[in-house]
């Protein structure tokens, strides 16, 4: 049904060619195995259609209320993936979600956005998880919160900043969680303007997984995924979750 979760290092993700911003990730140690960034799309979708899942992070921060409207108005599925450190700060917003289960597929973020990366180095500002351990608490603890708060415990794993140590993946998968690679990033950490991400998503291809993040409503890339999803929609697009991949 599909093929998903190849991990992949950040350079073959990029098609070999291009040099990705690692620098952001601050100094690997030397000997330090690259950090993998998995690849995720949809298969055996079963139509000709354009069929894409759009999923949201939550990382620590606020709600965007931009884009949930237009995902309840225009009642498009998306998959999000909530940190228990944003559950706490936006009950509000937990509420809301959670009174719309057929839109919304809650899914784990971790429990304080730890990159689940051994050692100390920090990536994208954030420090990491550091140890097999840790990773443990952060993934579990953040299940536990999101079936705390819903009743439902999440199948599919995000880690913060998308990135992990290799042997992190089978480590967590044997945690029970598949792990949520993409195949089109929209917005860069929600760094990018809104006609760019807008132009971005409206241009996905039948079977990505679209990333974005709904928790940084002070910034314009927000409004360009409202943007990209209506148009994506009224060209036909298909919008599916995570967990209606089957295998
Ligand atoms: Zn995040």
């Amino acid at each position: 049904m599909c093929n998903l979760c190849t991990p992949i290092s950040r350079r073959a993700f990029c098609g070999g060619a291009l040099t990705l911003p690692l620098t952001r990730l601050g100094h690997r140690p030397a000997g330090a195995p690259p950090l993998l960034e998995p690849a995720l799309r949809l298969t055996g979708t079963g139509s000709a259609t354009r069929t894409v899942a759009i999923t949201l992070d939550c990382c620590p921060g606020h709600f965007d209320q931009r884009i949930v409207s237009v995902l309840i108005s225009h009642n498009i599925p998306a998959t999000l993936f909530l940190t228990a450190i944003w559950m706490r700060q936006n009950p509000a917003a937990l509420a809301l979600l959670k009174a719309h289960p057929d839109i919304f597929s809650l899914q784990n973020h971790g429990a304080q956005h730890l990159p689940p990366v051994l050692g100390h180095d920090k990536i994208f500002g954030l420090t990491p998880a550091g140890s097999l351990d840790a990773i443990r608490a952060e993934v579990l603890n953040g299940a536990a919160a999101i079936t705390a708060a819903t009743g439902q415990a999440p199948t599919w794993y995000r880690g913060a900043a998308a990135l992990y140590s290799p042997e992190t993946i089978p480590f967590i998968e044997f945690l029970g969680f598949r792990i949520a690679g993409y195949s089109l990033n929209s917005d860069e950490g929600a760094s990018l303007p809104t006609a760019t991400v807008a132009a971005r998503i409206s241009a996905a291809q039948n079977t990505d997984v679209i990333e974005g993040h709904i928790n940084q409503p002070g910034r314009a890339s927000g409004a360009g995924i409202a943007a990209g999803l209506i148009k994506l929609q009224q060209s036909g697009t298909r919008f599916i979750h995570l967990t209606d991949i089957t295998t």
